[in-house]
């Protein structure tokens, strides 16, 4: 007598889905209700929303202090770079046109306005889009940020 083949399969299935552990599903749930974007912008834990992300200027802290998420298997890589370049690029560069073709400066002045601008930006905007890339990495669970052993 033969078995069917998907028999132990679908046992299989269920064992795996009973196996899914739902510890912290009370700190996903307090999670899922905030923003990704916002717990990022706020340099939060990406999963409770409340521990701080970062223990230095860019240095991610190794474990949220209020849920225990490990923290360190985060790699945002070049993501928060990219965002940046996009967003002050899309500023400035119509600014330093606007500049050029209104009041004709001396190339000098150029340097002095938007060296400090585009610097500045870029200080500024590290932190808080980091924070949105690992909190949407975290959110969406993708695979480069290490998620299979992240939560
Ligand atoms: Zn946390």
């Amino acid at each position: 007598m033969m078995v069917s083949p998907e028999s132990p399969r679908d046992a299989r299935k269920g064992d795996s889905r009973q196996g899914d552990p739902l510890k912290g599903s009370s700190s996903l749930r307090s999670y899922r209700a905030r923003s990704a974007i916002g717990t990022g912008l706020a340099c939060r834990c990406p999963r409770c929303g409340e521990g701080r992300l970062f223990a230095g200027f860019l240095t991610v802290a190794p474990r949220c202090a209020v849920c225990d998420l490990d923290l360190g298997k985060q790699d945002s890589g070049d993501g928060p770079a990219v965002f940046i370049i996009f967003i002050l690029g899309a500023i400035v560069v119509p600014l330093v046109f606007w500049f050029e073709f209104a009041y004709e400066p001396p190339f000098w002045l150029h340097m002095v306005i938007w060296i400090p601008v585009i610097l500045g930006g870029a200080l500024l905007l590290l932190r808080p889009m980091k924070g949105v890339m690992i909190a949407l990495q975290y959110r969406n669970k993708a695979s480069d940020s290490g998620t299979v052993d992240y939560d």
